[in-house]
């Protein structure tokens, strides 16, 4: 017998939900060779009503007849089973045959039989779920009765429950089924099929969906799925619907928010959040949706699946697309990237628009004004390409990305955009843009690579100069995969193995003492190849190698300060280059301190350099670190100056204690008088701060004697010495004859 917890029976909320319509017969299958059985049964079962409802007798005389009669009838509650027929034990293969073989659970079986002897074990009766066994002496009249009523009030538990059981196999099935399904078009059809197997229907069917609460009856409704004759009215909003009467209906359901019945035909409500459904059904057998609770499941769980596709929906969008300016972003700019890829003939062309100055711009106006100058700008290139087939996006904080035929995508047109201010509250602000631009031809093979292409092509844009454009070319690539193999390189290399430092002496003017070394890196590759600074500085800043770098070239430029101090050599001092990403690094300090430390070099031997560009660049954050070096003791040179753009103020702030003026005044001093006067000037603007100026890259004795005129301090260059290895630098040294200590 099986056994059903209390749990399995709450689900039915009505236990006997699905049973027969009322008065329709328990049908009984009597089985029995003898025929006497047959109409003994027959005689004391005529007119009997057993649990409300009349009994209808079936027969089969031998146990081949009983299982082709199983196998054509339906519905038949209870089997009264002889034992003993064509063999001894013929009703019990019948049985084993009905529970493995016909798959019939929920039919009742008793066993009769003429002989006490032929009892089955009682393990055959566990295992067939046989109801009762009876010797065909024990079947009286009223043993019969109670006989058979058990064993249809157990018929009758086991089969609601097994098709409620279905009914929400099939409902999780439908559940499963709608969570699969990415749009709302997708969703309803399912809707539709899924109803269609739930309940069967044959005069097809509609799903309508309704988008927004308006104010016109069916504005906003739609018929997004449809079955049968309704099929030619999908995508047609509700009105194109000629039946008055399922219009109505459907409009009722949307109302009354529930589940309506009407004249062959229901509708059922389905709420959620961003959606609403209804499937309006027609219903040849006119029948109401007998069970309530399914029903009520169903609709939950669509609804439920409802409000879980109009999440879905939320997320893609909020992974596709910008919120601040609503356009695509840069993930959904990458997909539309590689759908025109494989456009040839002509091919498309990529742009990327790049606001000039962008981040001074949104720390003068603040980001509050800066985010609506970029909504400003999203409006004014959306009116410029509305109605051309050019597809628009925002990839970066300032940068619009754009893809189109060329011929929309002309430099001049995309700069004459911003021709005139942005109005944006009280203010109008001047734009400018850099632009760059790839034909996404057969040498851009992937999305990431036209993105990468664009912005290779803009950095070089932005170089030559602001506010103008770069097109794409594929020398640029190829530089572009060398510095990508020297990136791999560089952070494979070994420090200790492939670096050395080159030591650059640096000289008093006025009486040619040896002050200093500049410490430069050197960095030979395992193949032999010596890779100049210019080269990979950058690279190692940009893949964010340069603070260990660093701290690898502090390091061991002091300790090779201490070994010639140790050496005897007195009065020397070492400039190190210093990256502005260093001093981002907030353990950029203590390095510093513990290097002192560890080599027990005095600060006021050590002075770190900065580039006059790279200092002008987070001058706060610069301002800040700098002078808790300063407050070290250690020294402070701004290099390259002259190239950047330094205004008095902040130089004042600064609080440095030299000025490197770069190579290319110095080189040109005696040719062009302009230089001349930068360098002259740099000069006088030091001893006004009382700052110290060395003059880089020092090649002739003509540029010394116009330095000396000028007033300048020190100086570096290959007239006075190249860079030397250090290994090299003791020789150096002795060979110049500097008196040595002791
Ligand atoms: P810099 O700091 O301005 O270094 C001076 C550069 O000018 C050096 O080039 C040096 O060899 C070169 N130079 C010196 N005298 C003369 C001369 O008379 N004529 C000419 N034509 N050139 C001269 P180098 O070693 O190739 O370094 C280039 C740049 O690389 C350096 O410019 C510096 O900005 C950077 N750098 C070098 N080492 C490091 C380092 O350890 N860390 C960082 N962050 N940057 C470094
Ligand atoms: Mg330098
Ligand atoms: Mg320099």
């Amino acid at each position: 017998m099986q056994n059903h917890s209390d749990s399995d029976l709450l689900i039915l909320d009505n236990p006997d939900t699905p049973q027969p319509t009322p008065l329709s017969p328990w049908r009984i299958l009597v089985v029995d060779d003898d025929e006497e059985v047959h109409n003994a049964t027959r005689f004391a079962l005529s007119g009997v009503h057993l649990l409300g409802q009349p009994l209808e007798l079936l027969h089969a005389y031998s146990a081949r007849e009983a299982e082709q009669l199983l196998l054509c009838e339906t519905d038949i509650a209870a089997i009264l089973l002889d034992v003993v027929m064509e063999s001894n034990d013929a009703g019990l293969r019948l049985a084993e045959r009905i529970r493995h073989d016909l798959g019939l659970h929920d039919l009742r079986i008793v066993l009769r039989t003429g002989q006490p002897g032929y009892a089955p074990e009682v393990d055959v009766i566990s295992r067939y779920d046989i109801n009762d066994y009876r010797t065909k002496n024990e079947l009286t009249h009223d043993r019969l009765l109670a006989t058979l009523t058990a064993a249809l009030r157990s018929y009758q538990q086991i089969h609601a429950l097994n098709t409620t059981r279905q009914s929400l196999r099939n409902i999780i099935d439908a559940t499963r089924d709608l969570l699969s399904r990415g749009d709302i078009r997708s969703f309803a059809k399912g809707v539709l099929v899924q109803i269609n197997s739930l309940l069967p229907m044959n005069q097809g069917g509609l799903i309508v969906v309704r988008t927004q609460d308006e104010t016109h009856a069916t504005a906003g409704m739609h018929m997004l799925a449809a079955s049968g004759p309704f099929q030619p009215l999908i995508d047609r909003p509700l009105d194109a619907l000629n039946d008055r009467e399922a219009r109505a209906l459907i409009q009722r359901a949307f109302v009354e928010q529930s589940y309506i019945h009407g004249v062959g035909a229901y509708a059922l409500f389905f709420p959620g959040s961003s959606y609403q459904l209804v499937a309006y059904l027609h219903d040849s057998q006119d029948e109401p949706i007998e069970d309530d609770d399914l029903r009520h499941l169903f609709c939950r769980n669509v609804s439920l699946c409802l409000d879980h596709l109009s999440l879905i929906q939320r997320l893609q969008h909020t992974a596709l697309y910008d919120p601040l300016t609503s356009l695509p972003n840069r993930t959904s700019f990458l997909d539309t990237i590689e759908q025109h890829i494989g456009q040839r003939d002509p091919p498309e062309h990529l742009a990327v628009l790049d606001v000039d100055h962008f981040n001074t711009l949104a720390g003068t106006i603040g980001t509050e004004m800066a985010d609506r100058v970029l909504c400003a700008l999203t409006k004014r290139l959306r009116a410029a390409f509305s109605g051309e087939p050019v597809h628009l996006a925002r990839i970066a904080g300032d940068s619009f990305g754009l893809i189109g035929p060329e011929i929309y995508l002309q430099p001049q047109r995309m700069h004459t955009l911003f021709a005139n201010p942005m109005e944006v509250g009280d203010l109008s602000l001047p734009i400018s843009v850099t632009t760059s631009i790839v034909p996404l031809d057969e040498h851009i093979d992937s999305s990431l690579a036209a993105l990468t292409a664009a912005f290779t092509a803009l950095k070089l844009a932005k170089q030559r100069r602001r506010g103008g454009t770069q097109v794409y070319t594929n020398d640029m690539s190829r530089e572009q995969l060398a510095r990508i193999t020297l990136m791999h390189e560089l952070r494979t290399a070994d420090y200790a193995r492939d670096f050395f430092l080159a030591f650059q002496p640096q000289f008093r003017l006025i009486d040619g003492v040896l002050t200093g070394f500049e410490a430069l890196l050197r960095w030979r590759k395992p193949d032999g190849t010596l890779v100049p600074p210019g080269q990979f500085i950058h690279i190692a800043e940009y893949a964010g190698m340069i603070v260990r770098i660093g701290a690898w070239v502090f390091e061991t430029a002091c300790r090779h300060l201490r070994q010639l101090l140790d050496e005897g050599w007195r009065d020397l001092g070492v400039s190190v280059n210093v990256s502005v990403e260093q001093l981002r690094d907030p353990g950029f300090l203590l390095m510093l301190e513990r290097t002192l430390t560890d080599t027990g070099i005095k600060a006021r031997s050590v002075e770190i350099e900065i580039t006059e560009s790279m200092a002008m660049q987070e001058i706060e954050l610069t301002l800040d670190v700098l002078e808790r070096v300063k407050g070290m003791g250690i020294r402070i040179a701004l290099d390259d100056f002259g190239t950047g753009f330094s205004s008095l103020a902040y130089l004042q702030r600064l609080n440095i204690d030299r000025l490197k003026v770069d190579r290319s005044f110095i080189a040109e001093i005696s040719r062009s008088a302009q230089s001349a006067r930068i360098a002259e000037t740099v000069a006088q603007l030091g001893r006004q701060m009382n700052l110290e100026v060395l003059a880089e890259g020092v090649e002739t004795p003509d540029q010394v004697a116009r330095l000396v005129q000028m007033g300048y301090h020190s100086v570096q260059g290959f007239l006075y010495a190249k860079p030397i290895a250090f290994a090299e630098l003791s020789n150096w040294l002795t060979e110049r004859d500097k008196p040595r200590e002791h």
